[in-house]
């Protein structure tokens, strides 16, 4: 069988045989889940009616009958048509001779994008036309019968991928964006890699495939949860921001390597890089510290990690969440480029009002000449015997652009890591190509501080992870006294700047659970009264992490947008535009709910409903 080369390239990793489980789990059981070790190229014309798929025909077929299906991509002056399907695209010729009148008449009426079957022979082109370009460039389908199977109307887009179109009109005709190259390419790697990923951790390291409940209770702390109106009055599930309670639970329940692609849900309106809805690959284990798990989720990566990409290299350099903040300002580093050159006087400008309007802060540059003399307005206000101290502490070299803020540690550490990334944009678009896009640079971050300060109300604290994570061992006593300088046990694990997942070991004694949530969160410890008590009837030492796998996989497919990587998105608005979803329900049908819509009196909101 022949493959596109970007499809052999994704089903490669299939062929590959994997190691038997050795483990039995329990007698019978272990028999009945271990897999054939032989694994073949999957057969894509199984059980339908074509005989081989639009691009995988070459001169090996010549001479074979086939019968293909096809969408009508291009026709020429009557005489040829180009076929595609997922697999890639064969030249058909339309026959001229009167008694293929009713084949030809098919052929030459269908619109494009209309679907049809052929049936013909497979023969060599004629000498001198054979497209070099096409994998199937060098043979055509002779055809001796063609039916139409369904007409396409006037299309609201070319289905080409070079075709310029807006994201709206994409997403409200999603199933047309679909048959583009690029989103059959997204999906079958990210099928793929998921593939790959069940294969490692249940067939490799014993892990249990387990769903766990999408109804579910209201989780304090976090995100915003989705609310479902249940019968009772009053009465609401939310739909789970992620499984984390469950899969502690799991533990307790002695199913100690969990894993799931989890369905999970944040009512905090699209970004590129969030959706309502998203998928994580969620894990968690029991008698695990953090070593294990991050050798686990390095070892996942590698074995899942798509063939046509430079192999990933293990273990992953880490970083402690103070380093991150001091030297890159932010805790999810790009650590594929320093970047300190390049910068002209009139970006200075541009920096400076950036900095005022998104931080009120000040920004002060630094010019050193070739000589490394200062030439900035704080040159006044800085010793000259300081400045050798400075150039050195920065690891300037000539004519190097210092920024300097002054200010509380965080908010100024944050604004120089955004100036970093603003930088980095201004410089790219001169053409000084500081983020390879095919450079994967992974990190991890740890040592994060157990609590911040919350937003709203910076005196009260809320988890910088969430409430279940386990305090530092070494920090614990702080616990009791200055809470916020505790450290966790909480690692995030970045990927060219973004956080691709993000776990902790978890707290499995009731008593110190309840003092963190009551004492030092405030929280109502009711709502978790199931997991207090469950902790207390031998919950074993655990801990997890979830990789948010529609942000990988726009990593590695280099998508501008989660939503190129999720089949049925939903708009930045948070809106399936194709289907008009979240949509209004008649009165009566709220009924049973006891609820009621009380419209906003505002006019124009008025309006919009
Ligand atoms: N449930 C956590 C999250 O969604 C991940 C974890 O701690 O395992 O961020």
């Amino acid at each position: 069988m022949y493959l596109p080369s970007w499809l052999s390239q994704l089903y490669r990793g299939l062929s590959r045989p994997i190691r038997r489980t050795t483990q039995p789990i329990w007698g019978s059981l272990s028999r009945s889940l271990v897999l054939s070790s032989q694994r073949r190229n999957p057969e894509f014309s199984s059980f339908v009616v074509r005989t081989n798929t639009c691009g995988e025909l070459r001169s090996s077929h010549l001479g074979q009958e086939v019968t293909l299906c096809g969408w009508i991509q291009y026709r020429r002056q009557n005489t040829f048509l180009v076929l595609r399907d997922f697999h890639g695209l064969v030249q058909v010729i339309i026959p001229q001779d009167e008694s293929a009148a009713s084949v030809r008449k098919i052929l030459c009426e269908a619109p494009m994008e209309s679907v049809v079957q052929v049936s013909g022979t497979v023969i060599s082109r004629p000498a001198g036309q054979e497209n070099p370009k096409m994998p199937t460039g060098e043979i055509e389908i002779k055809v001796k019968t063609a039916e139409l199977l369904n007409a396409c109307k006037k299309l609201p887009f070319e289905i080409k991928d070079f075709m310029k179109k807006t994201e709206a009109l994409r997403l409200q005709y999603r199933y047309l964006d679909l048959r583009s190259f690029q989103m059959q390419y997204n999906l079958r790697l990210r099928s793929q890699m998921v593939m790959k990923m069940r294969d490692y951790l249940c067939n490799l390291h014993g892990f249990v495939d387990i769903e766990t409940p999408t109804l579910f209770k209201r989780t304090p702390g976090g995100a915003k949860e989705f609310l479902v109106p249940s019968r009772e009055p009053g009465k609401f599930y939310s739909l789970p921001q992620s499984p984390q309670q469950f899969k502690q639970l799991l533990m307790v329940g002695g199913l100690d390597r969990y894993f799931q692609v989890a369905r999970c849900y944040r009512d905090e309106g699209s970004r590129p890089d969030r959706q309502p809805e998203f998928t994580q690959i969620d894990i968690e284990m029991s008698f695990v510290d953090q070593t294990g798990i991050q050798s686990l989720i390095e070892g996942l990566l590698q074995y899942s990690w798509p063939n046509d990409k430079d192999p990933v290299v293990v273990p992953f350099p880490s970083m402690t969440f103070a380093e991150a903040l001091a030297t890159y300002g932010t805790d999810k580093p790009d650590t594929r480029f320093g970047m300190k050159k390049y910068l002209k006087r009139k970006d200075i400008e541009s920096i400076r009002k950036f900095s005022a309007d998104h931080f009120d802060q000040e920004i002060l540059p630094v010019f050193l000449n070739t000589n490394r003399n200062w030439n900035s307005p704080v040159a006044n206000f800085i010793m000259e015997s300081k400045r050798p101290e400075l150039i050195r502490l920065m690891e300037t070299q000539e004519e190097d652009v210092v920024l300097l803020t002054a200010g509380e540690h965080n908010k100024a550490c944050s604004l120089l890591g955004k100036l970093r990334l603003e930088c980095a944009d201004l410089l790219e678009t001169r053409g000084v190509v500081l983020r390879d896009p095919t450079l994967f640079s992974f990190l991890w971050v740890v040592d994060f501080p157990l609590f911040l300060p919350k937003e709203e109300n910076p005196r009260e604290l809320e988890s910088a992870h969430h409430p279940f994570t386990a305090p530092h061992p070494s920090d614990i006593h702080l616990l009791y006294t200055e809470p916020k300088k505790v450290r966790s046990q909480h690692y995030d694990l970045v990927l060219n700047g973004n956080e691709i997942g993000g776990g902790s070991i978890r707290i499995h004694n009731a008593e110190l659970q309840r003092y963190i949530l009551a004492t030092l969160l405030k929280e109502d410890v009711k709502l978790l009264s199931h997991i207090l008590q469950a902790l207390d009837y031998g919950a074993p030492p655990h801990g997890g992490i979830a990789l948010g796998l529609d942000r990988l996989i726009c990593l590695v497919t280099g998508s501008p947008s989660i939503r190129d990587v999720i089949a049925f998105p939903k708009s930045f608005r948070g809106h399936d535009l194709m289907s008009n979803t979240p949509d209004s329900i008649p009165p009566e049908e709220l009924k049973p709910y006891h609820i009621q819509v009380s419209w906003p009196t505002d006019s124009k909101a008025a309006k919009a409903h």
